[in-house]
């Protein structure tokens, strides 16, 4: 994080499936889950357009999000990953989770580094409040942003969205 800060993060300009990326993630994320008795879901249509980015570094943001969305989701609950195309152009990746949420007064606070909502602070949950200041700053080295939406004790919601100057169009 604090290279990304510092700007001296050197990114490599690739053109990537992010379907590609996602089932790479889950295969990776799959053994975990299992052990949690979280269900993993994917709804990725075909036909999606390349996107210009660092395909580590894509896959490290899907990791990251996944992670999360087992860690902090309870047995028999479901982790779901959607790709898509959004009205106007640009590509989003959304993990969603049926876990504990994240209380309102955090949501603003646990993309900062070092920072656990209630959630990580009581314990219950291993981690250094790094993953998703790594996410979000990874996103904006590819000119995207990142969006949360929680419901405590219902779920949460992680949107990576990029914009369409980092997709491929055919023409
Ligand atoms: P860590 O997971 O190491 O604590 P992160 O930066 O990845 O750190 O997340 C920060 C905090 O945001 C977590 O401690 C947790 O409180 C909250 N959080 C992140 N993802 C989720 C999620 N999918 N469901 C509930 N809480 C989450």
């Amino acid at each position: 994080v604090s290279k990304i800060e510092a700007g001296a993060m050197e990114m490599a300009d690739e053109v990537v499936d992010i379907g590609d990326i996602i089932r790479a993630s889950l295969k990776m994320i799959n053994e975990r889950a299992e052990r949690a008795g979280v269900d993993l879901k994917t709804e990725i249509p075909a036909g999606l357009p390349p996107l210009r980015g660092d395909s580590l570094r894509l896959k490290q943001i899907c990791l990251n999000l996944l992670g999360n969305a087992v860690k902090f989701t309870p047995p028999k609950g479901r982790v779901t990953v959607k790709a898509g195309v959004r009205n106007g152009g640009g590509l989003f990746v959304t993990v969603k989770d049926t876990g504990v949420g994240i209380a309102e007064e955090d949501l603003e606070r646990v993309t900062e580094p070092f920072t656990q909502g209630s959630a990580g602070i009581n314990r219950t949950y291993e981690g250094t409040g790094l993953g998703l200041a790594l996410v979000k700053s990874l996103a904006e080295l590819h000119q995207g942003s990142l969006e949360i939406e929680s419901q405590p004790g219902r779920g949460t919601e992680v949107t990576v969205f990029f914009p369409k100057e980092r997709t491929i169009h055919p023409n």
